[in-house]
């Protein structure tokens, strides 16, 4: 027999509910290791909140240099009441993100049978498209500053900055990912009417990068109106590509029109594999509910599709996917969030068993 194909993964839980997912995830993805013939070889780190509580810090000075020999990064939530978001999210989400270069944030709107979209009348065929946010540059630039601080001469400004190759990279994925899809559809968001250098060169590169791929259909929405199509005609969109700030936007607009906060997945994509790329659920630590082992685990287990996705196990990735779907659909165990009583652990072994069987 051929040696099991193995994949390093480091494991964050991170807070809260973050706990109860990862563990449920990984119940998953070791189910679909053994039906799809690969090894996941786990490293768990405890980097979080509470750890912060008594270092200081949220990951250790040379947490980077840990993380970098893995194949991917599976991580749960970060955040708790108590400690400032800017530490959890600067202590280590965006060292990670940046450090590893980790471009393309890719989030999938799929509305799943039994989710509450708050769309009236829309069926799963409906929605199902991705958002894909460039995740280094633009508006996030943190390059500005405030003059004259004070006196009624004071100013500030920020500024955008789109490199080309910042912007070449993420359409390009966008394009690539298009071509993975049926409809082969990217739509751009822009605001070129309003935001008069670089948007128009957002524009032009979208331009000359569609015509590397003819056989995909484009279109273009300035980001207000695109705003008021998600919510619309959510039908007409199957890949749309964003700068940092407008990507930020849809990637929370994109997920809500989908339905329940549970079930959504991103990742943070490396996509040369240079790096490892990070796989989580959009919601956060969710202090509410934590502890009581009610949270839906769904969007960390369509996280690991995703991860298994990146890491070539294309079959896995698709089986779990459908089990989800499938479950939901004939009214199989469901948390709080989507009406029903099972607790996390009930979903997860469920579908872990599900794959099995695959
Ligand atoms: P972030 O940490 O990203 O800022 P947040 O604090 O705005 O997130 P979440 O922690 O995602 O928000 O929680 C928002 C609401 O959604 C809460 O009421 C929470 O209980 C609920 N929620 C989040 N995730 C889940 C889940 N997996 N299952 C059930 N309910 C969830
Ligand atoms: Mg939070």
């Amino acid at each position: 027999m051929a040696a099991a194909r193995k994949h390093r993964i480091a494991v964050i839980p991170g807070d809260g509910i973050g706990k109860e997912t990862t563990p449920e995830g990984i119940r998953v993805l070791e189910a679909a290791g053994r039906r799809f013939g690969f090894e996941l070889q786990l490293t768990e780190y405890d980097w979080s909140c509470d750890v912060y509580a008594k270092t200081g810090k949220m990951m250790p000075d040379d947490g980077l240099d840990q993380l970098k020999d893995s194949d991917s990064i599976f991580l749960g939530a970060v955040g708790w009441p108590g400690v400032p978001d800017h530490v959890s999210l600067w202590g280590l989400l965006i060292p990670i993100r940046r450090g590893f270069d980790q471009y393309a944030n890719v989030r999938p709107c799929k509305l799943m049978p039994g989710a509450r979209t708050p769309l009236a009348n829309r069926t799963p065929a409906e929605i199902d498209f991705y958002v894909v946010r460039e995740n280094t540059e633009g508006e996030y630039s943190s390059v500005g500053g405030r003059m004259f601080p004070g006196t009624d001469r004071e100013f500030v400004s920020q500024q955008s900055i789109l490199t080309r190759t910042g912007t070449d990279r993420i359409m390009k994925y966008a394009f690539e990912l298009a071509m993975t899809r049926p409809r082969k559809k990217v739509t751009s968001a822009t605001k070129s009417n309003g935001i008069t250098f670089t948007m128009p060169y957002w524009d032009e590169r979208f331009e000359e990068m569609a015509k590397q791929y003819p056989g995909v259909t484009t279109d273009v929405f300035h980001i207000d109106i695109l705003c008021a199509h998600f919510v619309q005609h959510p039908d007409w969109f199957d890949v749309v590509v964003g700068s940092n700030l407008f990507g930020d936007i849809l990637s929370d607009l994109g997920p809500a029109v989908a339905g329940s906060i549970g079930i959504a997945p991103s990742a943070n994509i490396n996509p040369e594999k240079i790096f490892p790329s990070m796989f989580e659920p959009v919601h956060g630590s969710a202090p509410d509910i934590a502890g009581k082992w009610v949270c839906n685990p769904i969007g960390q287990i369509w996280s690991g599709a995703m991860m298994l996705e990146h890491l070539g196990e294309k079959e896995a990735a698709d089986a779990i996917v459908k089990t989800i779907e499938v479950m939901l659909a004939e009214g199989g165990p469901r948390t709080r969030d989507m009406g029903g009583n099972a607790g996390t652990v009930d979903v997860g072994k469920a579908l872990a068993e599900a794959v099995a069987k695959f």
